[in-house]
């Protein structure tokens, strides 16, 4: 183990940028670990076929690669113009029809498909289209037509997004649309769902729902981009099993002044709550054009390191740009960089108090005995990827092996910073077995070394989840297999 691991994990959106042949491959060697399914884009047939091709590529790679299918939610958007697109100048009068049968638009007016918009806008408030590049402040409401005034120049063209400036559309969030592509996430064998605009825990709970129902197993990804997602945040993260800093609406939404501080913020409950954080949205954007991000960008991934994100990922960027690969190669090197430069003091002032359970009573142990004795390896044999996720919390920079007989724990464990899941069958094994032989497989593929220690967590009946209770402190022996430590 002298080469550095990358400890942050590379998420990735899929796109036409990506669907030529070997471009997949070559994203997966280049270090993606989950890609992203933007189920906004594209018919059920073409999601079920990329993530096919998903994990043909990761068969080929030989890699575990998890796959998050990204619901669209109750975007707003404007409907068709006449023309395709229209130019607006600041002070034009410019009125938003919320009606199913609104003419096609012009450059005086525009249908909308929600329809209580009216009710939800009053004089005053600004209304923000296309991530807010055009901007309209309410004038009137009458009946179905809002009577607007053009604050900027530009384009607006067809189907455009709408958001309110400070929140309160009161859209729910999982729409009929979504229900439906939930099941088509759980026929893909999406690892992870997400949740677009999401409100509140209700719908984080419906969601969960309505994908067990579905026969999905996937872990609910909460994508933090309303106003009113902020205010339930501390409810929402404890209802999701991941959550998505997603800047893009957020920013809108929120003004992009906020941003920096809610960053921080969601990524800091996430961790105290134990949740796995990822950082979403324009990360390398000028990379969609050009070979090399800015360093404005190389600061702002780095920092979303920094700041202890699990996962930090691509949009535009690997969907639809020129340089998919270099993007990630970015990502990588950045990441690197931002792990070596700024290592870790585990804040055990950040952690839980009153534990819920035994697992995170280990993994708290764990990370303290790593914390006062030099540790160079955490293995945790674990069914459901629980102990993994609590022991990554804690951010050491010690790597966490985490091993497990089943390929969708593996996978959701793709998404956790300082985790590295491994394949292994321990059933019939005593923990002392199971210990001998993960040791042994670490010395071999992991780089593990006579003479270094190592902390293993296990469980006394190992095919049950959430069981771990015991922790051991081995040494790797001369010959490469595992021993008791006989002093510190
Ligand atoms: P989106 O979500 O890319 O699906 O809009 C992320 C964001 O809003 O940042
Ligand atoms: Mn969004």
């Amino acid at each position: 183990m002298t080469d550095q691991q990358r400890r942050t994990k590379i998420l990735a959106t899929l796109g036409p940028a990506t669907d030529p042949p070997g471009m997949l491959d070559r994203l997966l060697k280049a270090g993606v670990d989950v890609v992203r399914l933007n189920f906004s884009h594209g018919d059920p047939s073409s999601q079920l076929a990329r993530a096919e091709a998903v994990r043909a590529a990761a068969c080929r790679v030989g890699v575990e690669v998890g796959i998050l299918a990204d619901l669209p939610g109750p975007k707003i958007r404007i409907e068709r113009f006449a023309e395709g697109k229209v130019e607006l100048s600041a002070g034009d009068p410019f009125d938003l029809i919320a009606s199913e049968d609104a003419p096609a638009g012009s450059n005086t007016e525009v249908g909308v498909s929600y329809l209580e918009l009216p009710q939800d806008v009053a004089p005053g408030d600004t209304l923000l289209l296309d991530d807010g590049l055009m901007q309209l402040r309410v004038d009137s409401v009458e009946g179905a037509r809002i009577r607007c005034t053009v604050l900027n120049d530009g384009v607006l063209s067809d189907r455009k997004g709408l958001n309110k400036l400070g929140g309160g559309l009161s859209l729910g969030a999982l729409t009929e649309r979504d229900r439906e592509l939930i099941k088509v996430a759980a026929e893909a064998g999406a690892d992870f769902i997400a949740v677009s605009f999401c409100r509140n825990a209700e719908d984080m709970e419906e969601a969960r729902r309505v994908a067990r129902e579905a026969g999905s197993e996937a872990a609910m990804v909460a994508k933090v981009e309303r106003a009113e997602a902020i205010e339930n945040l501390v409810e929402i993260v404890d209802a999701s099993d991941v959550v998505m800093v997603a800047r893009g609406d957020l920013g809108v939404e929120i003004g992009d002044a906020e941003l920096p501080g809610l960053q921080k913020k969601i990524i800091k409950v996430a961790l105290e709550r134990s949740k796995v954080v990822i950082t979403a949205t324009q990360m390398l954007q000028s990379m969609v054009e050009s070979p090399i991000p800015t360093r404005a960008e190389v600061l702002d991934v780095a920092n979303a390191v920094i700041d202890g994100t699990d996962a930090v990922m691509l949009s535009a960027e690997s969907a639809a740009g020129r340089y998919p690969v270099k993007a990630v190669e970015a990502l990588v090197r950045i990441c690197l960089g931002a792990e070596r430069q700024f290592s870790h003091d585990t804040d055990f002032e950040a952690a839980p108090r009153n534990l819920q359970r035994v697992d995170q009573a280990i993994a708290m142990a764990t990370m303290f005995l790593t914390e006062h004795i030099g540790i160079r390896a955490i293995v945790a044999m674990t069914e459901s990827g629980g102990t993994a996720r609590f022991l990554s919390r804690f951010r050491s920079g010690v790597p966490i092996y985490a091993f497990s007989r089943h390929a969708g724990a593996r996978r959701r464990m793709a998404m956790m910073r300082d985790v590295f899941p491994i394949d292994y069958d321990s059933r019939g094994q005593t923990p002392g077995e199971a210990g001998r032989g993960a040791i042994e497989r670490l010395v071999r593929v992991g780089g593990l070394q006579a003479g270094e220690r190592v902390v293993f967590t296990s469980g006394e009946r190992m095919e049950h989840r959430g069981s771990t209770n015991t922790l051991r402190l081995l040494e790797v022996g001369p010959d490469g297999q595992a021993v008791g430590l006989g002093e510190l």
